[in-house]
């Protein structure tokens, strides 16, 4: 017989295999020799109380015998001799599982990216932490891998019902993640180990017959009765296409501007706007964990909060327990902030985006008191809103990819800050006031919810957090509109907007979903 339980113990009973044992019997009421074995499917921490407490659901076998789970091990057929190829533009997540998708199904996926391979990034990545030097084309989101590579691998996403999850774990681990992703409520796998997870999933591809190009970028196409004939690289190639999955992320802003030139129908798309905040990561232990020192047993401690002030969304996004603050910048004189942690989450700091929803009148009347000339269409107002508020954002950092900074408490009283603390923020941050480089509603709307914020965390209001600006790539300004049945755009029927740049996905693991749906009908419709 098997039977599944849910226990709710001290984290460290949890770390005690024979400890859980023993309340497993006890909660099924048997005898512990009659446990043949135990599975923990999901595992979580519950703060709320005085004291923490792990909650553990867990697979039980009683007077049967125990099965170990099995890894579930996707096999790729080798596609090199196959008829039918696509063309992906962007390994990012979404132009990753779309490749290994297409291949499952006996497609030859070519994957093209403007970016470099992992190691050679990172390099360009050291490069603008040391010296302030940004590479257009790699960056912490250009590259093999996408913005995903040297993002943080926080793993989870609330919208579990545009695809398998599980899938997208399980492959994941597949290609050398740690098995507890599986079962932690939210895993987490950490800048440091997603790259060789990344490079695993591209000698897939390449062993299966695929084809990978990087340092190569998609700069035009050509458009025939509804269909795109042939794209345009960087380096000269044209290559025919059947079917063009466009996986390009939120930053390709050129991307955008090319749809925009010829024509071809984008939207606007709202996103959120604000600051990322950095406290001690002691702090955010003691406040959600209610003790003085936080037991080993307990992960550092993360939140999540949001609220409505005046009608308008303010919340936290992207919290990194023991990170770092990033450059997630794509182009000079550009300033974007986002947070990473490593799987050890043994940073001394605790950052969050803290972000306020925006809206076309927030960016016209920014761009009216910044009198910048509105020189373009809807479909990229918002963009080039957030392109100014990058620029602001540099500007006010005096150059380098400095970040401007406040202490928390000077924010909201609008006075200066002397000095500020200690910042994980590699290339630097400046004392600047953020009010000049925020519009006036976000910073309004900041200003209010920090002190809300405090009084329902206690002690997250304080001097000691510093506020570095600007997180504005929350996720795409732009919608590049798909039919809802066929995925195609509505005018080209074989151009596949896909992953987060065309509004489609807001996570590693959405883009990963909608880029295994995108293949699948692409396949589909090819078989
Ligand atoms: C620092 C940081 C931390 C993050 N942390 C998390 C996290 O913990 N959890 C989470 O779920 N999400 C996180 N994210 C967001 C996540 O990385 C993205 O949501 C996800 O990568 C989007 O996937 P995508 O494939 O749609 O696009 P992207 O990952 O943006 O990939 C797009 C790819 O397209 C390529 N490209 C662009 N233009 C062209 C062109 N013209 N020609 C050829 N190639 C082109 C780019 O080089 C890039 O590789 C983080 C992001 C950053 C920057």
């Amino acid at each position: 017989m098997q039977k599944t339980v849910q226990l709710t113990i001290l984290p460290s009973e949890a770390a005690q295999p024979e400890l859980v044992r023993q309340y497993v019997a006890k909660s099924v009421g048997v005898h512990l020799h009659e446990i043949s074995g135990y599975h923990i499917q999901k595992r979580s921490i519950d703060g709320r109380g005085r004291q923490p407490r792990a909650v553990l659901t867990i697979r039980v076998f009683i007077g049967e015998r125990f099965e170990e789970e099995k890894p579930v091990i996707i096999r790729f057929p080798d596609v090199s001799h196959a008829k039918r190829k696509v063309i992906i533009i962007g390994a990012g997540p979404a132009g990753l599982f779309a490749a290994l998708r297409l291949i499952e199904r006996g497609i030859k996926p070519v994957l093209i990216d403007r970016g470099k391979e992992v190691r050679a990034r990172r390099r360009d990545i050291a490069i603008l932490n040391r010296q302030g030097l940004i590479n257009p084309d790699s960056n912490y989101c250009f590259g093999e891998g996408g913005a995903g590579t040297y993002s943080d691998g926080k793993l989870y996403t609330r919208s579990d019902k545009r695809g398998d999850v599980r899938r997208i774990q399980h492959l994941f681990v597949q290609f050398g993640a740690t098995a507890d992703i599986l079962t932690e409520a939210h895993p987490h796998i950490g800048t440091n180990k997603l790259p060789s997870i990344i490079s695993a999933m591209r000698m897939q591809i390449e062993s299966s017959g695929g084809i990978v190009h990087y340092n190569k970028k998609l700069v035009d196409f050509s458009i025939n009765e509804g269909i795109i004939k042939i794209i345009k690289t960087s380096d000269g190639d044209m290559l025919e296409a059947a079917a063009v999955i466009l996986a390009t992320g939120h930053s390709a802003r050129d991307i955008f501007q090319l749809l925009e030139q010829k024509k071809v129908h984008i939207e606007s798309k709202p996103f959120a706007l604000g600051v990322r905040i950095e406290h001690p990561q002691e702090l955010i232990d003691r406040i959600q964990y209610h003790t003085i020192t936080r037991n080993i047993h307990l992960p550092p401690a993360s939140y999540r909060i949001s609220e409505q002030i005046g009608g308008r969304g303010v919340f936290s996004f992207c919290m990194c327990p023991g990170g770092i603050i990033a450059p997630a910048s794509t182009n000079a004189c550009e300033l974007v902030v986002n947070g990473w942690s490593p799987s050890k989450r043994d940073n001394p700091f605790a950052n969050s985006g803290m972000v306020v929803s925006i809206d076309n009148n927030i960016a016209l009347t920014y761009l009216k008191k910044e009198q910048k000339k509105i020189r373009f269409s809807d479909g990229l107002l918002l963009m080039e809103f957030q392109r100014a508020i990058e620029e602001k954002a540099f500007a006010a950092g005096g150059g380098k990819f400095v970040a401007p900074a406040q202490r928390m408490t000077d924010f909201v009283a609008g006075t200066h800050s002397g000095s500020l603390p200690a910042c994980s923020y590699i290339p630097g941050v400046r004392e600047s006031a953020l009010r000049e480089v925020l519009p006036d509603v976000v910073y309004e709307t900041l200003r209010q919810a920090f002190v809300d914020f405090g009084k329902r965390m206690k002690g997250y209001f304080t001097d000691e957090a510093l506020v570095v600006a600007a997180e504005s790539r929350t996720s795409s300004p732009v919608r590049i509109p798909r039919d809802p049945h066929l995925l195609h755009h509505p005018e080209i029927q074989n151009l596949y907007p896909c992953g987060e740049g065309p509004g489609y996905a807001g996570g590693i693991m959405s883009a990963a979903m909608d880029g295994e749906r995108i293949a699948s009908l692409v396949a589909d419709k090819f078989s």
